[in-house]
């Protein structure tokens, strides 16, 4: 087998996406301003990845691997997982994206069993669970990147509560029943009721919105924007309790941040690399016109305090972000013009490259990427010396 190919991404057009970060990385014109939100590199079924061997054949990272087994995958990943766990994506986050949460593993499993079970065709809109796997997701900022991450801390979490008049009728909840009451709260509300209460919050940011008063620190301006986002006749999306509820995290570029199972979450602008397990399994909690499961996603959301943990940029030319779980991990190499570094490659592995110009050495096959043909895989037992040919940033997904 071949152990370092070329490799193609698929593009994800959802509604969401920007319409030049991911066409200028892969060199597309887009004439017709379509979006483009997401690039992905993996094996999920919804990835058509291609590799390009070395006789000009095409074919499916996800064929190739199974063809080849432990060669590909090396014996740790084969028995641990069975295929390549991981799936790799760059993200251009236009318009903010629904608040959601993944299941643990053994939840997941569970709960996958019994919609199975029930009988709940795996394409229908109510079905909450693709797969039986979790899908803890890590990102690392490619710009100023504004996101939802967690509860806020307790003290954080009353002050807004009294600072916004009209979410003052939570307090008295909070304090007697913690984060899970005040969360079932706002999402069980009866829509009406959530209409009354967003209205005059609404009739009072959105102007300030309108006229660039609001700042992207303070939850205003993302309130307001999920009201014109997701506007719909008669219906004030109830995800706006969680714009107030929530960390509001900014990251620079080249910050990263973890997110566990149980973790609520939402991107709310900016671009990204982002890896994750291989999974489909996302409950959703508002800014959405997706389906909504109040029960399913309450048993799963971590109703409890959280300090979001920033990982900062390295100083180091190298940096690998730690992850408590096994399906990935991610490494960045920051290489001068000239430099070069050697790496020993495990299991089936993909380089991204996001800015400058490498070249990727293994044996007598080489790889150079550069602006559009970004992407390259390498497999179990390689060696791959990587030289940059101007100031490069590169990054490599694997897993263990
Ligand atoms: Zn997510």
């Amino acid at each position: 087998m071949q152990q370092l190919a070329p490799l193609s991404g698929s593009i994800k057009h959802y509604d969401w996406g920007g319409i030049s970060y991911i066409p200028s990385l892969l060199q597309i014109e887009n004439p017709n301003m379509q979006p483009f939100a997401e690039y992905w590199l993996g094996v999920h079924p919804q990835a058509g990845c291609m590799l390009i061997l070395a006789n000009g054949e095409e074919v499916l990272l996800r064929d190739y691997i199974a063809a080849n087994g432990v060669k590909a995958l090396g014996d740790n990943v084969l028995k641990g997982f069975g295929n390549m766990p991981y799936l790799l994506k760059v993200l251009d986050v236009k318009d903010m994206l629904s608040i959601q949460v993944h299941p643990s593993k053994k939840q997941a499993a569970i709960d996958f069993e019994q919609e199975n079970k029930a009988g709940v065709p795996i394409d229908a809109p109510n079905r909450n669970y693709k797969d039986a796997n979790h899908k803890p997701e890590l990102m690392v900022a490619m710009s100023e990147f504004y996101l939802l991450h967690g509860f806020k801390p307790e003290d954080e979490l009353e002050a807004i509560l009294t600072k916004i008049k009209e979410l003052k009728i939570f307090k008295s909840v909070f304090k007697k029943k913690g984060y899970a009451g005040l969360y079932k709260m706002a999402m069980e509300m009866p829509q009406e009721q959530v209409n009354e209460v967003l209205q005059p919050l609404l009739s009072r940011i959105l102007p300030l919105y309108q006229n660039g008063t609001l700042q992207k620190d303070d939850e205003n301006f993302w309130a307001a924007r999920a009201a014109l986002t997701f506007d719909r006749p008669g219906v004030i999306d109830r995800g706006i309790f969680s714009v107030y509820f929530f960390n509001l995290v900014r990251l620079t570029k080249g910050q990263s941040i973890f997110q566990d199972a149980g973790v609520p979450h939402a991107y709310l602008e900016g671009q990204n690399v982002e890896i994750m397990a291989s999974s489909d399994n996302v409950l959703r909690g508002g800014l959405t016109t997706k389906h909504i499961d109040n029960a399913e996603l309450l048993k799963h959301t971590k109703c409890e305090a959280t300090h979001p943990k920033i990982i900062k940029k390295a100083r180091a030319a190298t940096q690998h972000y730690k992850v408590p779980v096994k399906d990935f991990s991610l490494s960045s190499y920051k290489l001068q013009k000239g430099e070069s570094i050697t790496l020993d490659i495990a299991t089936a592995e993909i380089f991204l490259l996001m800015e400058g110009k490498v070249s990727l050495q293994s044996k007598r096959l080489k790889v150079v990427l550069a602006r559009p043909d970004i992407t390259a895989a390498a497999f179990a037992g390689a060696v791959v010396t990587v030289k940059a040919l101007e100031d490069s940033w590169l990054f490599k997904a694997a897993a263990r």
